[in-house]
């Protein structure tokens, strides 16, 4: 069944919206909304809690129940499949958030046969209240009188108003808002990581790294840095393909992780070229977990479509920030380290690759 979703609101919501416009008295929000009541939904919110003070006749009729001074998020699941609650709680944080009034035409769908197609109006009234008014109407979509609020159609998704009914946005994905705390760290966590491999991406390996780097100076504390690049990868993508390129550089990120310690911080510089920030760790440490890093990725066998198995290898840079480099001026920055490790790379490279230089030791294995 396709959804049918209304482009013009229902001429009773638009009634209502008028009147959440003419401002609510302090008492019964009821007493604005009289001609309503039968299709309003009262909402307090108390804390993280939030129930029904009102419930209209209509939706008693509609559902057979009375659902008055229930908590919205036990509500049976009879009346709101699980699938919806988070379209409905959305709705709730969201226009809480904005206090606009938020609009919503949907089809909802009752059961074997029985789909309705229904308009919802969510108004907030003060910070702990909310106010929805639902009706089902008229699935003709020009045939309905009211405010012709869109003209394009939207599917689902809930369009927030103006105070003058206008327009001001439209809540995109279900997703994008459904908490805005959520969603500010999920967006914050999609700006820090490499979308290909999971790691962090190159500014935000920069600002990890740079706390660590703070943290050690104060504690006077040994940090290095690996470079890493895998080698000949410019072959893996002209022999198999860059599909098979991007499942190399995943199985390389796991390989790196078992390698890998808690508070290492592992980050992708670009392409093929990684880089490892090692917290508390002098030379000797340093060239130990960068050598048990290219061992783990040596090892590494990437089953292929034909059956073969791909395997690769990695050089690597490592440099240090001894306790005493911290007094250097100016004081060296993880751009600094990361650059001497880069020299280190590039001799391990032109010695043969698939090894681990230790800048200042000079040492290769
Ligand atoms: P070397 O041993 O000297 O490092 O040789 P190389 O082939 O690894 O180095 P080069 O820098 O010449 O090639 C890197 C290749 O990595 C070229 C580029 O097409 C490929 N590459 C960069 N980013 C990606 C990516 O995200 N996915 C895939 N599949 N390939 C990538
Ligand atoms: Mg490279
Ligand atoms: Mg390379």
């Amino acid at each position: 069944m396709d959804d049918f979703v209304a482009t013009v609101m229902d001429i009773r919501l638009v009634d209502l919206l008028g009147r959440w416009r003419q401002g609510q008295g302090p008492g019964n929000p009821l007493d604005s909304f009289a001609d309503h009541a039968e299709h309003l939904l009262i909402i307090e919110f108390d804390g993280p809690h939030a129930r029904y003070s009102h419930y209209g006749a209509a939706f008693i009729r509609h559902f057979g129940t009375d659902l008055t001074g229930l908590s919205i998020d036990v509500l049976p699941t009879a009346i709101l499949p699980a699938d919806r609650r988070g379209m409905l709680e959305f709705e709730y944080s969201y226009v809480r958030r904005v206090a606009r009034p938020l609009w919503r035409s949907y089809t909802a769908d009752f059961g074997a046969d029985i789909a309705e197609t229904w308009q919802r109006l969510v108004l907030p009234i003060g910070n702990d209240r909310l106010v929805v008014g639902a009706y089902p109407c008229a699935a003709a979509q020009d045939a309905l009188p009211g405010i012709g609020l869109l003209r394009l159609v939207i599917d689902r998704v809930p369009v927030v108003l103006a105070e003058d009914g206008s327009v001001a946005d439209l809540a995109l994905t279900l997703r994008d808002f459904s908490d805005s705390r959520q969603h500010a760290a999920e967006m914050e966590m999609l700006a820090a990581l490499d979308p290909l491999t999971g790691v962090a991406n190159l500014r935000h390996f920069h600002h990890l790294s740079g706390l660590e780097l703070d943290h050690g100076r104060r504690m006077g504390r040994a940090l290095s840095v690996l470079a890493l690049d895998i080698d000949h990868f410019k072959r893996i993508n002209d022999n198999w393909g860059h599909a098979i390129g991007d499942e190399a550089l995943r199985a390389f990120v796991a390989a790196c992780r078992t390698a890998l310690r808690e508070p290492d911080i592992l980050g992708r510089c670009g392409g093929e070229e990684f880089a490892v920030t090692l917290p508390n760790t002098g030379t000797a440490g340093a060239a130990i977990i960068a050598e048990r890093l290219r061992r783990h990725v040596e090892r590494v066998r990437m089953p292929l479509p034909d059956g073969q198995t791909l395997n690769f290898t990695v050089s690597i840079g490592a440099a240090t920030m001894a306790p005493t480099d911290y007094r250097a001026e100016p004081a060296p920055t993880i751009h600094d380290l990361l650059a001497e490790a880069d020299k280190a790379l590039y001799r391990s490279k032109a010695n043969g690759r698939n090894r681990v230089t230790v800048a200042g030791l000079e040492k290769t294995q």
